[in-house]
């Protein structure tokens, strides 16, 4: 028998999530049937679904109770009807006004800090993103596009951290961050590399070897910020994918949103800090809504936001509280509201 290489076993898993990836639901009816729940239960008109159509991994759908429309990791991919009205105070701008692109896809807000928009795709499509409305193209990872980021991060020397964002750049493929993050380490001044990626939770199948061997290979320290809303979506498969990138020296950090009717009580957002600590995974953010139009059936109020924060000061130790923080256009830093 012939044992397989290193690189042939790689191939073979950088093809599994590559498989998930394409293997997700994005047929409403395909998912409704196997959840189980009533195929008469509203959903956004094809039509209007448009550029951001359902995508569900099935590993994710998994971790959805069965018959249950109310479940709170449904409720985060579901294209509701809601999505069609339109709300006073939520809109397109909010966005443009925040993501300023400069060319390479860079967004240059904070000092110190250089966010990269790697890709505009995604493992799974969430009802309450801001990337609903800002398709920026796929090729936005093309060989140009980097050179253009490492060449304006190279002219900075004042750059000491850079982000990679999206979209999800873990949605690129190995070969293509590689390339991108060789060439940040051969910049000096460049010290951390943070990733705001969603896809160790929900397809943790692409947390393999590769994607380890190449986090391992660089040089720069660096923070995983993860997304995750509620304590569901964190089972057995993430926490194993959680604790391959801690071994491969990567500090694990969590992100979530405040969503109506998915984490909107104190039980929830202390089931969630306490099982992401079990992983590994420090909260870092807990964000107040982007008023994005198609969102506003997700929103919580600040003053209720406030009250949360404050029962699960009481219940948690101050380590496993995220800071309850808000995107204000013109700051110097996020807006943190309470912690
Ligand atoms: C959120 C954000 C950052 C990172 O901010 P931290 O407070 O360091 O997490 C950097 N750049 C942009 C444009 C951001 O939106
Ligand atoms: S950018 Fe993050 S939150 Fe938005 S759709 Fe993609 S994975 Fe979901």
């Amino acid at each position: 028998m012939i044992t397989p290489s290193p690189q042939t076993q790689q191939a073979r898993q950088a093809r599994a999530w590559q498989h998930a990836l394409r293997d997700a639901f994005k047929q409403p009816a395909e998912l409704l049937r196997f959840l189980e729940i009533d195929p008469a239960l509203p959903q956004l008109e094809a039509a209007l679904l448009g550029a951001f159509p359902l995508r569900v991994p099935r590993g994710f759908a998994e971790r959805m109770r069965k018959g249950d429309a109310a479940d709170p990791l449904f409720l985060q991919i579901w294209p509701a009807g809601a999505e069609a009205l339109s709300v006073e105070g939520f809109g397109l701008d909010a966005v443009g006004d925040r993501l300023k692109l400069k060319d390479g896809g860079i967004v240059h807000k904070y000092q110190h800090r250089v966010l990269v928009m790697a890709t505009g795709a995604c493992g799974v499509h969430c009802r309450y993103c801001f990337r609903r409305h800002f398709p920026y193209s796929e090729a936005l990872a093309g060989r140009d596009h980097w050179r253009e980021a490492l060449a304006q991060i190279a002219a900075d020397a004042s750059i000491s951290e850079v982000i990679l964002s999206g979209g999800d750049p873990l949605a690129l493929s190995d070969e293509k961050l590689a390339e991108f993050l060789d060439g940040l380490d051969g910049l000096v001044h460049v010290r951390r590399l943070r990733i705001h990626t969603r896809q160790p939770i929900v397809l943790p199948e692409r947390v393999d070897d590769s994607l380890i061997a190449l986090l391992r290979r660089s040089r720069l320290r660096t923070a995983i910020v993860l997304h995750a809303n509620h304590a569901n979506e964190l089972d057995a498969k993430v926490a194993a994918a959680c604790a391959r990138l801690r071994e491969a020296g990567a500090s694990l950090l969590n992100q979530s949103v405040l969503l109506r009717r998915v984490n909107d009580n104190v039980a929830a957002l202390q089931a969630l800090s306490e099982r992401l600590f079990d992983c590994g995974v420090l909260p870092y953010y807990l964000h107040l809504l982007d008023r994005v139009a198609g969102s506003a059936h997700f929103e919580v109020g600040e003053d209720r936001a406030r009250a949360l924060m404050r029962e699960l000061s009481t219940r948690l130790p101050g380590y496993l509280l995220p800071r309850l923080a808000r995107e204000t256009a013109g700051l110097p830093a996020k807006e943190i509201i309470a912690w």
